[in-house]
């Protein structure tokens, strides 16, 4: 087979008519299989548990999308086992046959496009593009990861040494726990799944209990593409229950999690410990929060510097890792750039995911929802509300795309991340000045600068102190393979999902040396 060279998925263009038709008909269908019930998937086989929890709609609480087994230890051992029982004939595979599982699997998902949006505007309340985003950086994933793997199981140079045959290889790892948010639940579950079993290791997948019927719909595409049983399994349920026993069991070699600081933090400490019966350092990749903001100089276009930072901070009700949610403006443009946020944000639509005219929808659950008004009362103390501030009045967890003016740097909504739609608008004295309120964070993950002026923008590069930085365009919207992405200190360790480097993560190199 010749494979070609990797593309992204084009994103559809819902202006289209016929588009249009498809992404109604697809909200139609998946309707009318809302509220099923969905088993845990063990090596193959398909477990009920006596406690069971429930995925809603964050759009109406009321809508019960799917129900949940929820496991407990005992299903945490047997996945091990089977993940631990699996991974010895797995790892054997050729690394051509495990990217085929791959390309079989991106090509069911473009096939099924339409439905996993709708899931997706279901379960967690994206738009219509946003949503259509998530499952195209999915598909990218698996493509890229398929080809990665590809390359990392071809000859790998060495320096030659007289009187000797040396080889390097790539080796998996072992038993993986692949733990992801609710944000992404399409595009980060698979790229951490399919990363970690392309690589020849097994999974044992717990999505987050906010978006565990997307998950499904994954592990149903597996073994679509006829991956075989226990290579990937399925054990959706709450974290805080499940989640020691996953990362504290001696069999488990590493986890990939991508979430909130706090639980990546606790896992790091968790796994660094050596269980009785344990007989490696696990590794850890873990992906965490961002406290991203946008610089704006006075010598850009003002215009195109509010669509990106309004764009950056209300993008899926500002609940993306690297949502803008500092603008920091130089102080001679301030008060009219400000002003320009102001007439933009009141524009925005927020309602029903369903509806394409809706720009935001729902916050994920009643904890965000609390948690972001109740910042929202703590930025008015510290600031001025320019907009918004409110919850809709109606059921579901709608907020208004709020902007809190005058912030000072080191108030608490310039420093804590709040994942939801509210910015806050910092002035800064001028460039200099602006950098270092930047970079005054514990996170680094993504930021952007708008500026035309080169002096500034060679200076950023140096200094700005982040895993993805953007000029004159907004600080969202990483794209595989084209921006490999990650954060630096809090932000997590740095693992640029999407880039070249990220399956080394997954691997062990083998040198291996023969005598002539
Ligand atoms: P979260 O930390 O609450 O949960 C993430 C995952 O961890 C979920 O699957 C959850 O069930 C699980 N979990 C919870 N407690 C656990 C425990 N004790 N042991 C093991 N697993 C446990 O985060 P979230 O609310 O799902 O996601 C939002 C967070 O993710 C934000 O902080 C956001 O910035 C971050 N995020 C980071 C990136 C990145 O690439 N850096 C990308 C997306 C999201």
């Amino acid at each position: 087979m010749v494979i070609s060279e990797f593309k992204n998925e084009p994103f559809v263009d819902f202006s289209m008519p016929e588009n249009q038709e498809r992404m109604k008909s697809a909200l139609k269908k998946v309707k009318q299989e809302l509220g099923k019930e969905y088993p845990l998937i063990i090596g193959g086989e398909r477990v009920k548990t006596s406690e069971k929890f429930k995925s809603l709609n964050p759009s109406n609480p009321d809508e019960v999308i799917g129900i949940l087994q929820q496991p407990a230890d005992k299903e945490v051992t047997q996945a091990v086992e089977v993940a631990k029982d699996t991974f010895e004939n797995w790892k054997h595979t050729s690394a051509k046959e495990r990217a085929g599982y791959l390309f079989k699997a991106a090509k069911i998902m473009r096939d099924r496009k339409f439905e996993l949006s709708a899931w997706l505007v279901y379960e967690t309340g994206k738009t219509w593009p946003e949503a259509d985003g998530d499952v195209a950086e999915a598909i990218d994933f698996m493509e890229f990861y398929a080809r990665e793997a590809l390359r990392y199981a071809l000859h790998q140079p060495l320096t030659p040494f007289p009187g000797e045959i040396n080889e390097l290889r790539y080796i998996p790892l072992g038993v993986g726990v692949v733990i992801p948010p609710w944000n992404f639940p399409m595009a980060i579950l698979v790229g951490m799944t399919s990363a970690s079993f392309v690589t020849g290791n097994t999974v044992i997948l717990k999505p987050s209990s906010d978006s565990p019927v997307i998950a499904h719909k994954f592990m149903e595409i597996l073994d679509e593409a006829g991956l075989p049983s226990g290579v990937v399994n399925y054990l959706p349920g709450r974290g805080s229950v499940i989640g020691d026993g996953l990362v504290g069991n001696p069999h488990t070699r590493f986890i990939s999690f991508t979430g909130s600081m706090e639980v990546g933090l606790h896992i790091v400490e968790l796994a660094s410990k050596a269980q009785p019966g344990q007989i490696w350092i696990k590794r850890v990749i873990a992906e965490m929060g961002g406290k991203d903001c946008t610089i704006v100089d006075s010598d850009t276009d003002l215009d195109s510097a509010a669509d990106g930072v309004i764009a950056g901070a209300f993008g899926f009700q500002g609940q993306k890792c690297s949502a803008c949610s500092r603008a920091i403006v130089v102080d001679s443009i301030y008060d009219e750039f400000v002003e320009m946020l102001k007439i933009r944000a009141q524009k925005l639509k927020v309602g029903m995911p369903t509806d394409p005219t809706n720009y935001m929808g729902p916050v994920i659950n009643e904890r965000a929802f609390k948690s972001i008004l109740n910042y929202i009362e703590i930025g008015k103390q510290e600031g001025k509300l320019v907009c918004g501030g409110k919850a809709l009045d109606r059921s579901g967890y709608f907020i208004e795309p709020t902007i809190i003016r005058d912030i000072a740097s080191d108030a608490r909504i310039a420093k804590e991340e709040i994942f939801g739609p509210v910015l806050a608008v910092i002035r800064a004295k001028d460039f200099e000045d602006a950098l270092n309120i930047a970079n005054s964070t514990i996170y680094g993950l993504t930021s952007s600068l708008y500026t035309r002026n080169r002096k500034y923008i060679e200076r950023a590069k140096d200094v700005f102190h982040c895993g993805n930085l953007y000029f004159n365009r907004k600080c969202t919207g990483a794209l595989v393979g084209v921006h490999p992405f990650g954060g630096f200190n809090m932000s997590g360790t740095d693992s640029k999902a999407g880039g070249k480097d990220y399956l080394l993560l997954f691997m062990q190199a083998k040198a291996i040396s023969e005598k002539l």
